[in-house]
């Protein structure tokens, strides 16, 4: 099996960046991936003010999927996230919500013991491993990979798990799928602008659907579909991803439109992803079950 080694970073995804690896439909695939920081902070004495920030938020890859063409969708099947021994976080002035109001800058390091991170000598929590970052390169833009947009990207969706299947919107020939940025736990917002940093290995299955079926990014897992949205504040990610999966249940699963609007309101939960990043993201999550009444089955 391929593995795509964490050297192979890159830092925004672009049309213009050379793909490391080719695979074919239906491949299954190892990225290696660094942590946010490049792999800079290891103990807590290492500061958000000292790193070299032309090494933030590599992307291991990108990766060429043969057959996968501009207007079709990739899916992303992530099978497996293995997680390396400690994870790091930050919090300072002026980062995140909670840096409006920090006083200084501080660092944790976070060791990983029998499926848990170790927070302090009273506080544990189970991991529950997610990519930050990833994504396909955007048509004719070059997007930094701290930035979410349609392409995916720096989404820091905490559903983006073992177990789900996210579709990524091909814009050019092959795709240039490239991810990093685990997190071993992180919460809905990423507040203080980071979750459980860590470096790791993930483990997916790529194939390519013709054309684009799905409103993208769209994540699929055993409990929800949900489309996930990024914009500029999160009144607009909000009424973006509502109107997404509106339109989902309306072309794809055949409701009629003011029985989608009311399911959306009865069953839908609008969370956000991150108010953190230069993009608010947020999704709109629907119960698998009331999409399977209607016998939809995804692509
Ligand atoms: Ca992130
Ligand atoms: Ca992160």
């Amino acid at each position: 099996m391929l593995i795509v080694k964490r050297e192979t970073a890159v830092y925004a995804m672009s049309p213009e960046n050379e793909p490391v690896a080719r695979v074919r439909s239906g491949d299954t695939l190892t990225f290696e991936t660094a942590d946010c920081f490049g792999g800079q902070i290891v103990q807590e004495t290492d500061r958000m003010g000292t790193l070299d920030w032309s090494r933030i938020n590599p992307a291991t890859g990108p990766v060429f999927v043969e057959g996968a063409e501009a207007g079709d969708t990739l899916k992303v099947e992530i099978l497996r996230i293995d997680l390396a021994e400690q994870a790091a976080m930050v919090e300072a002035p002026g980062e995140g919500i909670t840096g409006l109001n920090a006083q200084e800058e501080s660092t944790k390091i976070l060791p990983v013991k029998d499926g848990r991170i170790i927070f302090s000598e009273r506080i544990s929590l189970p991991v529950s491993p997610m990519i930050g970052v990833i994504g396909t390169a955007p048509a004719d833009e070059t997007v930094a990979t701290g930035t979410p947009s349609f392409h995916g990207g720096n989404m820091d969706c905490r559903r983006i798990g073992a177990g789900s299947t996210l579709y990524l919107p091909v814009n050019v020939p092959g795709a240039l799928l490239a991810m990093g940025d685990l997190h071993a736990v992180m919460g809905d917002g990423e507040v203080c602008v980071c979750g459980a940093e860590i470096a790791g290995e993930v483990t997916v299955r790529v194939s390519v659907v013709k054309g684009q079926p799905l409103p993208l990014p769209f994540l699929v897992t055993q409990e929800h579909a949900m489309a996930i949205y990024s914009a500029e504040g999160l009144d607009a990610a909000a009424e973006g991803t509502t109107l997404r999966m509106r339109a989902f249940l309306i072309d794809q699963v055949g409701l009629a439109p003011h029985e989608a609007g009311m399911l959306l309101s009865l069953t839908g939960d609008l969370r956000i992803c991150q108010a953190v990043d230069p993009n608010k993201t947020c999704r709109m999550e629907v119960p698998m079950n009331v999409i399977g009444d209607c016998g939809y089955r995804f692509p």
